[in-house]
Parts: C-alpha cells; structure tokens; sequence
C-alpha cells in the first residue's frame, strides 16, 4: 500500500474523532515528507502543502488554494526539463476526467527528479503525492550505465580472450565465441567435452601436474600453453586458471582466460631459431651446438651413454672461394650440408661452426670407435664426391678429428679442444683422413703453446742467427748467391732450426716481425760481401699479406746500403694462389727497383707452370726432392728435362738444390741448369765462415 493512502487514512481517522479535522488536515498535510496537494472536485486546489511548493520552487500566490489544476501545471511545467511518462497535461487533465490513478515522474530544470501519484478520491477531488526520487533515479542510473559498461566489457573481453569455464574434472561447461573460433570447434562440440581435447602433446604432464596442485589449493596458476586446435594446427595462449570457490572453500569449477600469444610466439620462435642458426646452410650455428651439447653431454651421463664429437675443416675450400669466388665456396658449402644430413641419424647434431668448419655430435649404439670409424670413413666419402657449382666439378677433402664423451672429457669446450687436436694432427699428417684424440697430442699442445710464448719473447729480443749456404754457377763453380736461412738461438734447446718454428710464427703472425728482422740482418751482413754476390732471402706467403711489404723492403734498403740488385727473394707456390692481382703488383713494383725473385720448391706444388707463365720470376730452384731421385728415378728426370725446356723457353734461369752427391752435379749441369745448391757444395754457416768455407768446400768437392 502506497504512503500516500496511508497519509489519507491518518486524515480520515482524526475526522471520525470529530476534531478540528481541518486543523488536523492541515497540520498532516504538512507535516508529510512529500510534497502533497489536494483538490476538489471541480477540480480546485484546497490545499498545497510547503514541501510540494519548495519541490517545484513555486511561489506561494502559484500555490494559494482554490487555483485550478491547469494552473498549477503550467507552473510546474515551466520547471520541468523533460516528463519521464510522455505526459501532456492533457493526458493528465483526462485521468482525472475519468477519476482514474495516474502516475509520471519529472526532471527537473535543477537536475532533482520528482515521481507525482495522482489519486482520484470518491467526491470527485483528487490528490497528488510529489515524491524527491533523486537519490533513487540516480541510483538507478548508474545501475544502468554500469550494467551497459558490464555488457561492453564482456563484448571486448568476448573478442579478445579465450574464456572458458570447467569442472574440478575438466569438462567444460562454457565456451565463448572466441574459444570456439580458435579451437575451430563449435559450442556444441566444446560444452560437455574434457578440456584433453585441445591437448597439443607439446608439454610435459608435469606442468599439468602443477598447475592443478596449485589450483586444488585455491590459487590462480597463469603460465603458456600451447593447445591443437581440430584442423590439427597448434595455436599459443597465455592463460590465466581461476578456481572458483564452493562454499567449504574446494574449488568447484576452473574459469580460464587465455590470450592468443600465437603471433608473438611465431615472431620469438623465427628470432630464436636465427639465433640458433647458420644463415647459409640452415644447420645449427657454434652458439646452438655448445648449448646442446652441453644438453647431451648431461643425458648421457644420466643414461652412461657415450657421445662422439666429430670436427670437421675442409681441405682446399679457400683454394674454392679464392679461384672460384664466394658464390662457389657458398654452393659448396650449401651441398656439404645437405650431405652431411643425409649421412647422420635423426637424432644427430650438425652444426656448422664457421667457414669451413663443421661439427656432428651423435650418442653410440654400441662400439663407440667402430661408429666413429663407420661415420667418418663415410664423411670422407661423401666430400670426396665432386660438388657442382655453375656445371662445374669442384673438389675439395676434409680432415676428422674425433672425441668421445666422457673419455676424453665431460664438458662442451674439452671435448671440442680435443676434437679439434685431433684434427689438428690430420691436418699435419698430410690432410684428408680422420683421427681420433690420444693424449700425446694434448701434450703436444702444451709444448706448442710453450713454445709459441717462447717464440714471441724471442722474436721482441731479436734471438736469431742467419746462415748462409752459398749457390754457385754451375758452369764457373764461382759463389753466386747466398741464401739466408733462419736459426732459432732458444733459451734451452740451443740452435733450432726453422722447420721447428717457421710454421708457428706463420700461424701465429708472428712471421711479419721475425721476417722484418731476417731481412735487415740479411742485407745488413751482405752490405759488406764481395760486389758480385747476392744475398737470397726466403719470403712467406703471410708475409705477402697486406700492402706494407714494399714498404719495408724498400725502408730497410736505404737504411743498410743494400743494393736492390744484390737482393733476391725466394718465394713458394703456394703464395702464387692467393690475391694474385695484388701479388704480381708487388712483383712488379719489386723488380722495378731490380730485386731478383726466385720461385723456391719448384714442381711439388699445384699451379706450377701456370704461374710461372704470368708471374715474372727470374730463376726457379729445382726442388731437392727431384734433385735426390735424379741420377736413378727416370720420372724425376722428365720433371727436370721439362722444367728446363719451360725455363729455356721463358728466359728463366733454373737453380737445382739439395745437391748431395757429384753424379747429381754432373747430370745437372749436364741437363744445362744454370746454379747449383747442396750439400756437396756447401753447407749452410753463420757469416763470417759461409763464403770462405764454401769455396773451400767446393775446391774439395770436385
Ligand atoms: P728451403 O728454402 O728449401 O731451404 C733449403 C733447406 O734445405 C735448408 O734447410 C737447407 O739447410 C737444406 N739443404 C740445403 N742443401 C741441402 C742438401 O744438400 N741436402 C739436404 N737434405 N738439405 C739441404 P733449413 O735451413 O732447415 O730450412 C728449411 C726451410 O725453412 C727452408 O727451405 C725454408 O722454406 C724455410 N726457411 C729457412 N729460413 C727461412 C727464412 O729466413 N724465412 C722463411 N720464411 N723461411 C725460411
Ligand atoms: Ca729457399
Ligand atoms: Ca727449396
């Protein structure tokens, strides 16, 4: 029953008590909390109440009694912004024509809402209750926008997240439309069905395991999932599990939301993977292998398997990239890989470790060697088998070195090292082969490493002496070159001589120094011999790196006296290979100021007469090892016929070395070469002795 039939009934029972009842009326009416009025049947106002007036802020003549009811309002309206009920006045002026309840509520002009009940009374008279609603009006308001704000949340979470609600089994209960349409399954097939159906298979059971420990517990478990949706394809989420609660406080159902990382995880997956590997051959780069090796390395041990290690460095690939160009070597290397693939088991790892350097790691089954033996003979077939770049054969060898874990060690880098030893050796055994590490060649290391701090504090206090072993015309026996040969003075092992260190000072840089000190003591000493004598100096291929050589010939030149012209330089093949634009520059620029150049060692190297043709030697040096077979090898003697023929033929002096014997001389000088070297003839001295002794030795000699 509304407060307004109350009021009423209050005034009805004073009247029954036979009172002033208007007195009484009058005091009810405005003691009420709403504004009232009441008005009579024609429809006049008997009387209006204070609050009713402070309601609307009408003026006390707008409210004096005995006004109509189109009066009263025309004054209300005017405060009115809008009626909440689409009411005209007319269609008020109608209600109560008819005697019948109305009802409508205002808002006014100062933002306050004022709900007014009309009720007809049995005379014909009517009164209205103006009730203030608003608090209540606003109440609602906010309800609503709330409740809109609610709808648009849910709308915005519905198209970004995945939101799906279980049972403590895993049976979902509820999926939303997104979930649907990145599972690729419809509601139907979602609702009823355990969550296993999106499994991937991609995680372990132990983080399920977790994650439902944690959320028996009550807690919120978040993490990265991936999940397979029904075409098979596998999509991310980042997912975010909350139990909701029964009341004995054991969870009763799972609510999950899930964002699609699916993107994100691609991108973090394409970055990793190029972190992980070579950008040309697709196979794991060093960074990728030590990390997994690392994995491997604690496996079998878990599991007392061995691993194998095979390193491997081709043979003559920067012969490929030099000759050929770098899209050749690239081709190469690309095909290598390819090979190496088909040749290792699926479990394998290949990696390319740099340049030419590959590595296969792989678990035994079995007898470790004879797999290693197995694998690496077929390594060594597979890239003896010509590659192809541009309809071209191209070949190249490969050295093994071998490792096996824990043997030969239990960390990534040992056995690496180790491998890498034992490759080391293939290398210096002649290349193209494999073999395993041994610990003498650890040893070995050790003693080189010694050996090359050794060399480096030698070569700053400058611990060297020159020999010299003379070259003599053959025809006249007269000393005509003397060819400077290096000797160590080492702090303990006495005199060593160059095959002990030249190869480390080449492999360590440490040539460029030791060769500047050779040759300003070379020129130095020959500053001071007989005019018609020459000084030979014996020149690196690193030594050719860089452009500063002609530099420092020159610079140590004028700062000994030397004359160019007494000065030759004695350089290999293998040189001849390498930038040969920029070395027939130097040559050039060489020869121009009239150093003498002779190409050593000739007929045991690849590019012989090729380079002999367009490089302008002076003379070649015959090498000793044809000068040894020559008296009873008959192929030997074809070498030395046919190296006399293109010598004679380009003008090229022809020296023979390593004459031991006096039939080798005869047959040579015989054969018509111009100079003679050996043994016979003379032995390598310091300075001061080599010109006196040799000429000695020489009139001994024959
Ligand atoms: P190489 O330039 O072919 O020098 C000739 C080598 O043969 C010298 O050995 C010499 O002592 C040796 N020899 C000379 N006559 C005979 C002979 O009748 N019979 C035999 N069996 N050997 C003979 P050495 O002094 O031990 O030098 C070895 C190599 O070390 C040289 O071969 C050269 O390649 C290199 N080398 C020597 N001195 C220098 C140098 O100052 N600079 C550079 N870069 N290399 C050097
Ligand atoms: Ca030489
Ligand atoms: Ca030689």
């Amino acid at each position: 029953m509304s407060k307004a039939t109350n009021d009423f009934e209050i005034a009805g029972r004073v009247s029954k008590r036979e009172v002033n009842w208007e007195q009484l009326l009058h005091t009810a009416i405005e003691s009420s909390s709403h504004g009232l009025c009441v008005f009579d049947g024609r429809s006049r106002l008997v009387i209006g109440n204070e609050q009713h007036r402070c309601l609307y802020s009408l003026t006390s003549s707008e409210v004096s009694p005995g006004r109509s009811v189109e009066d009263l309002l025309k004054g209300r309206h005017a405060r009115v912004v809008a009626a909440m009920e689409n009411v005209q006045s007319a269609g008020y002026l109608a209600a109560i024509q008819r005697g019948e309840e109305f009802q409508t509520t205002y808002e006014l002009q100062n933002g306050s809402f004022i709900e007014l009940d009309m009720h007809p009374m049995s005379d014909g008279g009517f009164v209205e209750r103006h009730r203030d609603v608003t608090e209540l009006r606003l109440a609602e308001l906010r309800a609503e926008a709330a409740r809109q704000e609610l709808i648009e949340k849910q709308y915005a979470i519905d198209q970004a997240v995945i939101v799906a609600i279980t049972d403590v089994r895993g049976t979902i209960t509820y999926a939303n439309d997104r979930f649907c349409e990145i599972s690729g399954y419809n509601r139907e097939e979602l609702v009823g069905n355990n969550h296993r159906l999106l499994k991937s298979g991609l995680h372990a059971p132990e983080i399920f395991r977790q994650m439902y420990r944690r959320l028996a517990k009550g807690g919120v478990w978040r993490g990265e999932l991936c999940n397979r949706a029904k075409s098979g394809e596998l999509y991310w989420v980042d997912t975010v599990i909350t139990p909701q609660l029964g009341s004995n406080g054991k969870p009763v159902a799972y609510m999950a939301i899930r964002v699609d990382i699916t993107a994100r995880k691609k991108a973090e997956a394409q970055v990793y993977y190029a972190a992980r590997h070579d950008a040309l051959t697709g196979l794991l780069n060093r960074a990728a292998l030590l990390e997994d090796l690392l994995n491997r390395l604690a496996h079998a041990k878990a599991s007392e398997q061995e691993l194998i290690v095979y390193l491997l460095d081709l043979d003559g690939f920067k012969w490929v990239n030099d000759t050929l160009g770098h899209a050749a070597g690239d081709a190469l290397l690309k095909q290598l890989s390819r090979r190496l693939k088909s040749v290792a088991s699926d479990g394998d790892l290949i990696a390319r470790l740099g340049g030419d350097e590959f590595a296969i790691v792989q678990f035994s089954s079995g007898e470790a060697r004879e797999q290693a033996k197995r694998l690496a003979i077929t390594l060594l077939e597979i890239v003896a088998i010509p590659f192809s770049f541009e309809a071209q054969d191209v070949s190249v060898g490969v050295s093994i070195g071998l490792a096996f874990a824990p043997l030969h060690g239990s960390t990534a880098s040992e056995l690496l090292y180790k491998a890498d030893l034992a490759l080391y050796r293939v290398k210096a055994e002649g290349r193209n082969g494999y073999r395993f590490f041994e610990e003498e060649m650890h040893r070995n290391a050790q003693s080189r490493n010694r050996l090359v701090n050794e060399l480096r504090e030698s070569v700053a206090r400058g611990d060297f002496e020159l020999h010299y072993q003379p070259i003599f015309d053959a025809k006249t026996l007269q000393p005509s070159v003397m060819e400077a040969l290096v000797r160590w003075r080492h702090p303990s092992q006495g005199l060593l001589y160059p095959d002990r260190f030249i190869g480390i000072a080449e492999e360590t840089g440490l040539i460029e120094p030791l060769g500047r000190w050779i040759l300003r003591q070379a020129c130095a000493d020959a500053a001071s011999w007989r005019k018609g004598v020459k000084v030979a100096v014996n020149l690196s291929p690193e030594q050719f790196r860089g452009p500063a050589l002609f530099d420092v010939v020159l610079r140590t030149l004028l700062e000994t006296g030397m004359s160019p012209d007494r000065l030759e330089f004695e350089v290999t093949e293998s040189m001849l290979l390498q930038e040969k634009e920029e070395n027939l520059l130097l040559f050039r620029q060489l020869k121009n100021i009239g150093i003498s150049i002779a190409l050593d060692d000739f007929g045991v190297g690849y590019a012989s007469i090729g380079s002999v043709v367009s490089f302008p030697f002076d003379k070649v040096k015959i090498d000793r090892s044809f000068t040894r077979d020559v008296v009873n090898k008959p192929a030997s003697r074809t070498v030395v016929a046919s190296i006399m023929t293109l010598a004679r033929g380009l003008g090229v002096q022809v020296t023979a070395e390593g004459i031991e014997t006096r039939d080798q001389l005869e047959y040579l000088r015989s054969q018509g070469v111009d100079l003679v070297q050996g043994y016979l003839l003379g032995r390598p001295a310091p300075a001061a002795l080599s010109e006196c002794i040799s000429v000695s030795l020489v009139e001994r000699a024959l």
